[in-house]
């Protein structure tokens, strides 16, 4: 096992940058060049191309697009009690914490006679991707579906990579179901990601896509952001991270199992230890390298530990600084006075206070969203909540009074800027005559 343990104090400034400089996202020209070429086939044969790649990539000879209610029903027969109750009790901790995220319009008299107001509306129709190259996400599909389903999104569509058989897990399947989604595909990667964006004879066009993915449903995502008026997607995603602050009081076993639980999700995954204390520090290098042999993805983990650190700090103030600046996608903290540490910490996608919250039960089941901005977007981008499926715009109505006592304001502004009409489209209102024939 390969981690590098580092003394902040010993290093220069360009050092500590370079001590903290995440693992390079995987993007090349042929990267670009392939998934363009596959949006374009898309985008140019519609449905034939969805057949075609996906026996391709995923190597299934698919019959039909769509998977049909029947299969949903199959699927969730096929599941044990067990699994669909805690697939239930998930969805119900996600909606908890969701239903109260609802927001009010807001409507404010900001002086006599001018009334504005802030109104929330559901983005009509929303896709959402669920990653299954390596392992089927029914967590992703419910930290994605709860909150379309809450934010009342007219039309829900999953999309998601077949097995061989052209099946998808019936995890998701179940997931989905609760989550009220019946339009389905069995396709993932690029081509999936374009169909949701320019629409083909089957799949209609949505409004903006969601969710996780490998580099080619990353670059698919960015391109067509970039290519299709109007389509937006939920935000840039990047591999995974955990920044874990810790004290000589924090169980060491249990911060060794946190960061493998991030180092196992990919190879370019990055997880950082700070600590005050060099024996908390090497405490936690044994337990990595006890535990790292007993997990089925200790190959991926291994890899991702290369490029991941245990950072001795002077004191907790300065792991807080340092965090901040990094900008963790998950933050753990495992210290005597973490309230008082939470106090200074921001820059992170979701944080994870003591001994008992570890970062899978957000993954899971605590209740908060596991889709989260990586790559030091937590500095600018919040972490996915019901917002992100509804959009606001404000209403205003203004009575003739209302003009009449914010027009010296608007006049001079207009006169400062050279805009006559802007200028005349108030004055007008206020001249006796024009104001009179107007019944609205
Ligand atoms: P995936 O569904 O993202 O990708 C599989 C698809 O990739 C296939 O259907 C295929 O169409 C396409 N593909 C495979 N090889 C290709 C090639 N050579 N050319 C073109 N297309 C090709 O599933 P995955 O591969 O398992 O990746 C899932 C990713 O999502 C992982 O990187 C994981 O870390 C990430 N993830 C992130 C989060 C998060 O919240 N940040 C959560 C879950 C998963």
């Amino acid at each position: 096992m390969k981690i590098r343990t580092i003394n902040w104090a010993a290093l220069s400034p360009q050092e500590q940058i370079n001590a903290l400089a995440r693992p390079a996202i995987a993007e090349s020209e042929l990267l670009a060049t392939q998934v363009g070429n596959i949006l374009n086939t898309v985008r140019q044969k519609g449905d034939s191309a969805l057949f075609d790649l996906t026996e391709r990539f995923d190597g299934c000879d698919l019959k039909s697009l769509r998977v049909t209610n029947e299969q949903i029903a199959v699927a969730k027969a096929s599941l044990s009690q067990a699994r669909l109750d805690a697939i239930n009790a998930a969805y119900q901790q996600i909606k908890r914490f969701h239903q109260a995220q609802k927001p009010e319009d807001i409507t404010v008299e900001t002086s006599p006679g001018v009334v504005c107001t802030l109104k929330t509306e559901a983005i009509e129709s929303v896709g959402l991707y669920i990653p299954a190259g390596s392992a089927p996400l029914p967590s992703t599909v419910l930290m994605l579906g709860v909150p379309a389903q809450l934010a009342e999104c007219q039309r829900v569509v999953l999309v998601s990579p077949p097995d061989k058989s052209g099946n998808l897990a019936p995890e998701v399947l179940a997931a989905a179901d609760l989550c009220g989604i019946n339009e389905i595909y069995a396709i993932g990667g690029a081509q999936a990601c374009a169909a949701l964006a320019f629409g083909t004879e089957t799949i209609a066009a949505v409004n903006k896509i969601f969710g996780p993915g490998n580099k080619y449903v990353t670059e698919a995502k960015k391109q067509l952001a970039q290519q299709v008026p109007g389509f937006a997607i939920d935000m840039p995603a990047g591999p995974s991270e955990v920044l874990v602050i810790a004290d000589a009081n924090a169980n060491a076993s249990f911060v060794a199992a946190d960061l493998l639980s991030q180092a196992e999700h990919g190879p370019d995954s990055q997880v950082i230890l700070l600590s005050d204390s060099k024996s908390l520090i090497d405490a936690v290098y044994n337990e990595l390298a006890t535990q790292i042999t007993t997990l089925s993805r200790q190959v991926i983990a291994e890899q991702a530990l290369i490029q991941s650190r245990l950072i001795l700090t002077e004191d907790l103030s300065q792991a807080v600084t340092i965090s901040n600046s990094y900008g963790p996608e998950h933050l753990i903290v495992q210290t005597e006075n973490a309230q008082s540490l939470l106090q200074n910490l921001r820059n992170a996608g979701s944080i994870f206070v003591g001994a008992y919250t570890p970062e899978s039960a957000g993954d899971y089941a605590s209740g908060t969203n596991h889709v989260l901005p990586t790559y030091g977007y937590s500095k600018v981008i919040s972490s996915l909540s019901l917002a992100d499926f509804s959009r606001r715009y404000t209403v205003q109505h203004i009575t003739k009074q209302g003009l009449a006592n914010i027009a010296p304001c608007i006049i001079e502004l207009t006169d400062a800027e050279g805009l006559d009409g802007h200028k005349r489209a108030v004055t007008i209102r206020l001249s006796d005559e024009q104001g009179e024939n107007s019944r609205c």
